[in-house]
């Protein structure tokens, strides 16, 4: 394997959630709380982030260029681990700076991160502004390290493809044989990762990713491609069919990072029935994925389901409306 730059608290807890399983209607649920990966409040980033660090440091950058929306759980913590790593950090963020920083921003600001705001709505204006921020920063006589938007890369996915094995470990230990792994894909390495793992460990469940931003087909395409690549750095080789990479449209609601009736509700009942916090971005839409597998027969009270918590609770912060009395 590529070296890593420590940054994880690993193995992250595995744990039941009984009353949430029932609140279900019944498939065995394990929790596996990426949340808790022990590094700047946690969060999936953080596996990734292990090999990023490894490579800026190797390629003597100086800085780190990256970028995504204003609430992003994957800025936060690459500028965490740059600190860390004695590094200078820029990230690019899609549209105006918001009146007050809350949640992840505030974070970033406290981090020191020098935030540049694109005033556009549209994401892909984030990365022509990361490679023009890089250019001009080398240009300038620094060495920028240039980590794309969301952290989605099959170095990044490599995070997930070793966890693989930790989970593995885990549910030996725990006697479970799960039928199904759920997670929240957004910019895709994550499940990316997962599949290449599994797949290189002829796991036994199906992993089943609920999109909070693109299109499904999109996501199955980047899936395969970032699976293949991962795997190939991993020193494997893996065939992957854009056909046996299940992602389930439906969760977005009214777009990325803008709470659904659905994802709030999964948030309170999580926090209802295990004191668990989910995010409303991703953990909580994949939660309302989960539910609605339930509801539509495919996930059933025979399954057991490892429930993959991403982390992102920072956003939480920013979004007062979700917290709820009723
Ligand atoms: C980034 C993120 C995801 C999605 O991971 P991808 O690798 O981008 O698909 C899920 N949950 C949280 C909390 C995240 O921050």
């Amino acid at each position: 394997m590529l070296p890593r730059y420590p940054l994880a608290l690993l193995p992250t807890p595995l744990v039941e959630a009984p009353r949430l399983a029932a609140a279900l209607g019944g498939p065995r649920l394990l929790v596996k709380r990426d949340d808790l990966t022990g590094f700047a409040m946690g969060g999936n980033k953080v596996r990734g982030l292990e090999y990023y660090l490894a490579d800026a440091l190797a390629c003597r950058a100086d800085v780190i260029v990256t970028g995504a929306g204003p609430q992003s759980n994957h800025v936060r913590a690459t500028a965490a681990a740059a600190r860390v790593a004695g590094l200078a950090m820029v990230a690019v963020i899609h549209n105006a700076r918001p009146p007050q920083a809350l949640g992840n921003l505030l974070l970033d600001e406290l981090l020191g991160v020098d935030l540049r705001f694109t005033g556009l709505p549209n994401r892909e204006e984030v990365d022509v502004q990361i490679e023009a921020t890089a250019a001009e920063l080398a240009t300038a006589g620094r060495r920028p390290y240039v980590i794309p938007r969301g952290g989605a890369s099959a170095l990044g996915a490599l995070g997930y493809l070793g966890a693989v094995g930790e989970l593995e470990a885990q549910l030996e230990a725990l006697g479970a044989h799960p039928t199904w792994l759920v997670l929240a894909t957004g910019s895709c390495g994550t499940q990316a990762g997962l599949l290449a793992g599994a797949k290189l460990r002829a796991a036994p469940y199906r992993i089943c990713g609920i999109t909070v931003s693109r299109p499904v087909a999109e996501c199955q395409a980047r899936i395969t491609r970032l699976a293949q690549e991962a795997a190939r750095l991993a020193g494997g080789s893996l065939a992957v069919d854009p056909q046996d990479v299940l992602v389930r449209g439906g969760f977005i609601g009214a777009g990325y990072g803008a709470p659904s009736a659905e994802g709030v509700a999964a948030i309170r009942l999580a926090a209802r029935t295990e004191g668990l916090f989910l995010d409303p971005t991703y953990s909580g839409k994949a939660l309302a994925g989960l539910i609605g597998e339930v509801q539509a027969g495919r996930i059933t009270p025979d399954d057991t389901v490892v429930f993959l918590h991403t982390g992102g609770e920072p956003s939480l912060f920013a979004h007062p409306e979700i917290a709820g009395q009723d």
